[in-house]
């Protein structure tokens, strides 16, 4: 079986836009009677005037600082977001709040199960199946991600080995001594679980995973790779967030990644004006309708994740929208002496054609009027002196190409940069401080 939901998963186009209008509708009245923050976000706006798709572009975005605001009333800890009576909430999540104060967001039993459902999704359609004892090496917390990988592993019947309240080391032992085969990690712990098995001498293509999960951070294709031939094993991607779920997984194809649908509506919208959908190959921001959780309703939510719109085929055969990949988070994407920079370009020219730089991190700072961006990369333990110098040489040089900016390149000693678990700040802006 190839499909977690053969019939959900290879529906035509047409009666996927059918189901997803008619489940927005009803998502739409049921946010504006139940919510506070869409009884006065949708005031005057009726589900019924919302005839096509089209018709969704009517309705304002929902922000991440309203919904901040409207967490303030009553009742505690959920305020106006809560779509559900608050002795029906059996569970507690949180954002991680790298950008704010966190938003609390709970979950019935039902909405949980709509949103591991989803999940399966995901998994499934990376090849995980019964046969795969699954090591999640984080502790849970209060963090959605780990939660919806462990039940939705338990739905889809793998084994799944929770590793949290262990360190690096004591994951890598016990990986080895119950055999797991499959893990869920960030690519930022995939690749420091590798470099700290290498420093007990052991090869991570020998730990015998076989298939890797990875989410929390935009991953380049090229650290997809990396962790491949690491590990010896297929690495596959999934994009989501604790307010709107985890919405696109990446199929055996590996070519981009399908939005779950029906469970969610999602729109790419060009990032300037935020009105109109981008054409296949561009870049636009992710606005996502979660159209089956109603502990928690969320109309047209921004993400404010950066993807590059995909074709809607795959030689997978399911019918779905796809995304060719994830550029990276809005609030990354900066201007360097006017050059619109990513960030994550520099992490693609890294993992592509350095092989000898283990850890990095990005500074932009400005002295005078000039911005100056800086990387500090850190090598390989064995790397000889001579060989520094060329590596400085060819890092400035790629980086100009691939960026269109100079950066000044500072090499610093192994072990001094700091390793990342949960997601990496691997890019510093000093310049609004
Ligand atoms: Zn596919």
């Amino acid at each position: 079986m190839n499909y977690w939901n053969p019939y959900l998963e290879t529906l035509p186009r047409e009666a996927y836009d059918q189901i997803e209008l008619s489940y927005f509708r009803k998502m739409f009245s049921f946010a504006k009677e139940h919510s506070a923050l869409y009884r006065d976000k949708l005031k005057g706006m009726e589900g019924k005037e919302i005839r096509s798709l089209d018709d969704l572009k009517k309705i304002p975005l929902t922000e991440k600082e309203e919904m901040r605001k409207y967490q303030e009333i009553e009742p505690f800890p959920y305020g106006g977001l809560l779509g559900s009576d608050i002795e029906k909430v059996t569970t507690f999540r949180q954002t991680s709040g790298t950008t704010g104060k966190p938003i609390y967001v709970p979950e019935t039993y039902e909405s949980w199960q709509w949103r591991i459902e989803a999940w399966c999704h995901i998994l499934y359609m990376a090849g995980f199946r019964p046969r795969h004892r699954v090591f999640l090496p984080f502790g849970y917390n209060v963090y959605v991600a780990f939660w919806e990988a462990h039940f939705a592993s338990e739905k889809v019947g793998c084994e799944l080995v929770p590793g949290g309240a262990l360190d690096t080391k004591g994951r890598i032992h016990k990986i080895l001594e119950i055999r797991a085969n499959g893990m869920m990690n960030t690519p930022t712990y995939g690749l420091h679980i590798a470099e700290e098995a290498k420093s007990m001498g052991i090869d991570p293509a020998s730990l015998g995973i076989e298939r890797m999960l990875c989410a929390g951070e935009p991953m380049p294709s090229a650290t997809r790779k990396r962790l491949e031939e690491l590990y010896q094993c297929h690495v596959f991607d999934h994009i989501g967030g604790t307010e709107p779920c985890a919405w696109a997984g990446m199929c055996e194809a590996k070519d981009g990644m399908h939005i779950i649908e029906p469970f969610f509506l999602v729109e790419i919208l060009d990032r300037e004006t935020l009105q109109k959908e981008v054409e296949e190959g561009e870049i636009g921001v992710a606005v996502v309708t979660p159209l089956g959780r109603r502990s928690f309703p969320l109309i047209r939510f921004n993400t404010k994740d950066l993807v590059i719109k995909g074709k809607n085929s795959c030689s997978c055969g399911r019918t779905s929208k796809k995304i060719k990949e994830v550029v990276g988070r809005t609030d990354d994407l900066r201007k360097v002496r006017g050059v619109l920079f990513s960030p994550k370009t520099v992490e693609e020219v890294l993992r592509k054609e350095f092989q000898e730089v283990e850890e990095f991190e990005i500074v932009v700072e400005r002295r005078g009027l000039m911005d100056v961006i800086t990387l500090r990369a850190e090598p390989n333990p064995g790397i000889t002196v001579s060989s520094i110098e060329q590596t400085k040489a060819r890092l400035r040089e790629s980086l100009k190409i691939a960026t269109n900016l100079s950066f000044n390149v500072i090499m610093e000693p192994p072990g001094s940069l700091p390793r990342y678990t949960l997601k990496a700040k691997r890019f510093k802006d000093l310049r609004d401080l």
